[in-house]
């Protein structure tokens, strides 16, 4: 099928983005799930505001704190950003889950958190990081007007995140993750480049070479990404490679039963709850592994 009419605008600057967007409008990115929304005919809006010439939007800014992400910057080039992957080396562990190689090539890491998928390996990523968004929008006197808001106020639902309408979202921002800190991601899909039926993030902090705080973040099975501290049955074991496997699957057992899965056509929601529980093991045994890596690296 082919869209309905609409405008095209592709603005220079965030203060021409915001104006266009004020006057209604929506945001295009990637295009990798606007388009076929369009194509289906599941939206119409009147305007299509296109971020991804805004030069402003272009960066990867890599500092001791954070990795900061322009919303003209692609899945792929986060994906092969070498220092923000030193920063943070949980970006690229998901990255490469992110749909298929061409759709990397085009669509946006902002897009997928604006597009705010529980699916989205990025949404488990930026709540696990304590991430941060930075909204633009054109104040009374056509000034931009900017608001930052944390990824646990930011996903509101299933495709639903805090933006109002004639909001950009301009920046994401990925906390960096301390050398003494291991991560990991996994997540099973029906098929490679599917979205998951489940997938967990999860990071392993190990300052002396003993578990001291184990987190992780969901996808696929709860209505937003699910963070969880889940270190204490492992805390203060060292990180040895047979470290707390019942710890780690209780953990396990843990997100299980806290998550909300639903059942669609891909897979039952039991499955996905015992998939919850099975990958949470996994993904804290990988980033027990490579917390023992990168501490040699630290000390
Ligand atoms: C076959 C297929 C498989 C896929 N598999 C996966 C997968 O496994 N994991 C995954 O995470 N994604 C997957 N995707 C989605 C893909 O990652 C998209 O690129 C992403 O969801 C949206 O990014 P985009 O830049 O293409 O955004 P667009 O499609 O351009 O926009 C998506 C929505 O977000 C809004 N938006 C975009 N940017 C902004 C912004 N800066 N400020 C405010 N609103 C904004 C748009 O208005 C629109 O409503 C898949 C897509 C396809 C087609």
């Amino acid at each position: 099928m082919k869209p309905p009419p609409f405008e095209y605008h592709a603005p220079d600057t965030v203060a021409e983005a915001v104006r266009r967007l004020g006057e209604g409008g929506k945001v295009l990115a990637g295009g990798q799930s606007l388009i076929p929304l369009l194509n289906m005919r599941l939206t119409a809006p009147r305007a299509l505001v296109d971020v991804t010439g805004i030069e402003e939007l272009r960066a990867v800014e890599v500092s001791s704190d954070t990795v900061r992400v322009g919303a003209a910057v692609r899945h792929r080039d986060l994906e092969r950003h070498r220092e923000a992957g030193e920063a943070n080396p949980l970006l690229p562990q998901a990255l490469g889950y992110v749909a298929h190689e061409v759709i990397r090539n085009r669509g946006t890491v902002v897009g997928s958190l604006a597009h705010a998928d529980p699916a989205g390996e990025l949404t488990a990523v930026l709540a696990l990081c304590d991430g941060v968004v930075e909204l633009a929008r054109a104040g009374d006197g056509g000034e931009v007007v900017t608001r930052r808001v944390s990824a646990s106020d930011f996903f509101l639902g299933p495709l639903e995140a805090d933006i109002a309408p004639g909001e950009l979202v301009t920046h994401a921002e990925f906390a960096a993750l301390p050398a003494t800190t291991g991560s990991a991601f996994v997540e099973r899909a029906r098929r490679h480049g599917d979205y998951a039926l489940c997938g967990i993030a999860a990071t392993v902090d190990a300052p002396d070479g003993e578990v001291a705080a184990a987190r992780i973040a969901t996808i696929s099975v709860h209505p937003t990404p699910l963070v969880l501290d889940v270190g204490d049955a492992a805390a203060g074991r060292s990180l040895e490679p047979a470290t707390a496997p019942e710890a780690w699957s209780a953990a396990g057992e843990r997100v299980a039963a806290a998550c909300e899965p639903e059942a669609d056509l891909h897979a039952p929601a039991e499955y996905r709850r015992h998939l919850a529980s099975v990958l949470t093991a996994r993904a804290l045994a990988q980033a027990s592994a490579h917390a023992r890596d990168r501490v040699p690296a630290a000390a």
